[in-house]
């Protein structure tokens, strides 16, 4: 491999890296939006929200709401740039925008629930779906779907990329879950009582 190609390699799997991070935390922001609309104090970290006040029942099915709305419209956004100019905008940045949805599709295959705890629950929950249904589950799935369609139909990429993908797919889930030990290493002390 010549060091130019290395080098795009590499540029190619940091912005990937950051626009996933930026999601996580995005998501993260979205948690906490609701709470600060509801005057209640939250901080969010790079992969976790952290409620400083007690919240209603109620108030905390919106929050779990806010995060979900902030991946959803992440991903969405990413989706519509790369419609508008699918040639020249940054492949890496678009796989990204799939990360989240993938993870909890992959989750969700393999626990039946796309995310831990009763997150999605009490999102689904708050937008007027059965609580232990699982609305959530399948809006990530239609998204991923969606994803990989639109990549497929303005991309056409080559049967070549699958073992690069299925990679991509492990390391993913490697940096998502270290860094989530990471940050609760790190922010669970100030912030978890
Ligand atoms: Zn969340």
């Amino acid at each position: 491999m010549s060091s130019s190609s290395f080098c795009t390699k590499a540029k190619n799997w940091l912005y990937y890296f950051i626009t996933v991070f930026a999601g996580v935390y995005l998501h993260e922001i979205g948690h906490c939006a609701v709470a600060w609309v509801y005057g209640k104090r939250a901080i969010p970290t790079p992969a976790k929200e952290y409620l400083l006040d007690a919240v209603s029942f109620n108030t905390q099915l919106y929050i779990s709401l806010g995060g979900i709305l902030g991946t959803i419209l992440f991903s969405l956004f990413i989706f519509y740039l790369f419609i508008k100019s699918p040639l020249t905008f940054s492949q890496p940045v678009f796989a990204a925008s799939l990360a989240s949805p993938g993870l909890y599709c992959f989750l969700f295959l393999l626990k039946g629930r796309g995310h831990d705890a009763t997150e999605f629950q009490e999102a689904q929950a708050a937008m007027g779906f059965s609580y232990s249904g699982h609305m959530v589950d399948y809006l990530f799935v239609f998204i991923f779907l969606l994803g990989i369609f639109l990549w497929v139909r303005f991309s056409k990429p080559s049967i070549k990329a699958i073992p690069g993908l299925l990679l991509a797919s492990v390391i993913t889930i490697v940096f998502v879950a270290g860094l989530q030990t990471i940050n609760n290493r790190i922010f669970d002390p100030l912030f978890s009582h």
